[in-house]
């Protein structure tokens, strides 16, 4: 099958792409071992000088990469522009830092000389989703290119032009013997890319579904992996919480990039004293959301992705409402073309329910009462994912005390969920393992090697 793109806005074809046959990916595996060959030799200021005019390139043509993201998978284009500037910061990120981050750490033991060097693998299978098409891909990218590794891409079957523009872009930044390319297989060759010899490790960001096929064949190839799953993100809101601001916050933690993050804040657990009004705030706030077109900057949510994922979201919506959810807002696509889903609001949800146990990865948010903060800590770990959290009161040392119960790769108090260079980023528990962004995340394909001399 054709890799296709589809405008979300409108429902037509955007494109068709062929996919690489076996010969094509031979080719394409052939010229990332010619890459790594002479990449892992680079300096790191030659590496770093790289990478920075890719940065440069990203801000220049912010507005332009926005526009293909938007067209393609519907995100709002001041959204989309915000994304292809952090994508140039977390390239510079790992330009100033990764050498610091892979300098040689000489170790005491009886030799005349022991320390461990941090080392390139090769070439990393970097499998990606739509939702960040520029973001996820550099997330990935970025610290593997600075370690000495190059990068085979194969992204989401529908922002394959955002695939295009970003090989392009490394090309003209001086990478250009294919340190950073795009391979399109059909799905039967995925598991042969991973398996070869000249493939050294395997990241994806995506479903569970799509993690567990990919873990499981990088273990059976005995070779690492990084898996950036799903999440279902407590939102917690405690009696003393600075209600405005959760408010605030809580909506776009929820509703940014048409609801469809990873890191979304997908069950709000309201302290009983303050869920009420929480509420109310909440439905109105949501009802002011502006739905429309993504290219138009006054607009607050787009179309979901693809019309596939809208109808599981409205699926689910149905289903929860059937275990007794209430929808006090939306809960039903937009009659109009594209493929549009009303921001919703779910009241009176119960564990062991849909829209507590399932993540709804779309504009869809779960509130859910706890007595007290032991109840709410309790509710929030009461799931099978652990990717992230927010915990908001006025009690700040309270805050970090329940932060440390949480079982999630990371907890903000008082802010929502965000991915930030300078601090890991990953999961426990179904939401995945291995780390990516800051000194962790570059040392997920090295060779930590242990260097003795007598
Ligand atoms: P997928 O996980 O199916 O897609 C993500 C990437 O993995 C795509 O490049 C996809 O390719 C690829 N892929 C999927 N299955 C396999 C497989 N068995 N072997 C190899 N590659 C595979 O996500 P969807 O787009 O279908 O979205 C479905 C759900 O996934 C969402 O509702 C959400 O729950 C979750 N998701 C999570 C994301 C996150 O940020 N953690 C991002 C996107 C989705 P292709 O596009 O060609 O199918």
């Amino acid at each position: 099958m054709a890799y296709q793109t589809v405008s979300p806005t409108t429902g037509e074809e955007i494109a068709r792409y062929s996919t690489h046959d076996a010969d094509e990916i031979d080719e394409r595996l052939n010229w990332a071992m010619e890459a790594f060959k002479d990449h892992r030799d680079r300096t790191y200021n030659a590496r770093a000088e790289r990478l920075e005019t890719v940065a440069d390139l990203l801000e220049k043509r912010a507005r332009e990469y926005g526009e293909l993201m938007t067209r393609e998978m519907g995100k709002p284009i001041d959204q989309a522009v915000s994304e292809a500037e952090k994508c140039a910061w977390v390239c510079r990120y790992y330009a100033q830092h990764a050498e610091s981050f892979l300098a040689d750490e000489p170790e005491e033991t009886p030799a005349k000389r022991s320390f461990v060097a941090y080392e390139p693998l090769g070439p990393i299978f970097a499998v990606m989703p739509w939702n960040f098409p520029f973001w996820q891909a550099f997330r990935c990218a970025a610290p593997a290119l600075m370690a000495g590794n190059v990068v085979l891409l194969k992204h989401a079957s529908n922002v394959q032009g955002c695939a295009d523009a970003m090989e392009d872009l490394f090309k003209e930044a001086g990478f250009e013997n294919h340190e950073f390319q795009v391979v399109r297989p059909a799905r039967k060759h995925v598991s042969d890319i991973i398996q070869d010899r000249r493939v050294r490790g395997s990241a994806l960001t995506g479903s569970v579904a799509a993690g567990s096929a990919i873990g499981r064949e990088a273990g059976d190839a005995i070779k690492p992996s990084v898996l950036e799953l799903g999440g279902s993100d407590p939102f917690i809101v405690l009696d003393d919480a600075d209600l405005d601001r959760a408010v605030d916050i809580g909506v776009t933690a929820r509703m940014q990039n048409n609801g469809q993050s990873c890191i979304a804040a997908k069950r709000f657990i309201l302290h009983s004293s303050i869920a009420k009004e929480f509420t109310r705030r909440f439905i109105s706030a949501v009802e002011d959301l502006k739905v429309g077109d993504p290219m138009d900057d006054m607009t607050d949510i787009g179309p979901m992705a693809r019309e596939d994922l809208r109808d599981t979201v409205h699926d689910q919506v149905e289903r929860a409402i059937r275990d007794g959810a209430v929808a006090e807002a939306g809960g039903h696509s937009v009659d109009r073309d594209g493929f549009f889903y009303k921001p919703t609001v779910l009241t009176e949800v119960e564990r062991g329910t849909v829209a507590f146990d399932e993540e709804i990865f779309g504009p869809v948010a779960s509130l859910i009462v706890a007595e007290d903060a032991r109840e709410a800590v309790d509710l929030a770990n009461d799931t099978r994912f652990g990717l992230g959290a927010s915990i908001f009161t006025e009690d700040r040392e309270k805050g970090e005390r329940l932060a440390r119960r949480v079982e999630a790769g990371c907890v903000f108090v008082n802010e929502m969920v965000k991915s930030d260079p300078r601090l890991p980023f990953g999961g426990v528990k179904d939401s995945g393992y291995g780390r990516e962004l800051s000194r962790h995340g570059i040392r997920e394909f090295v060779n930590a090697k242990t260097i003795w001399v007598e």
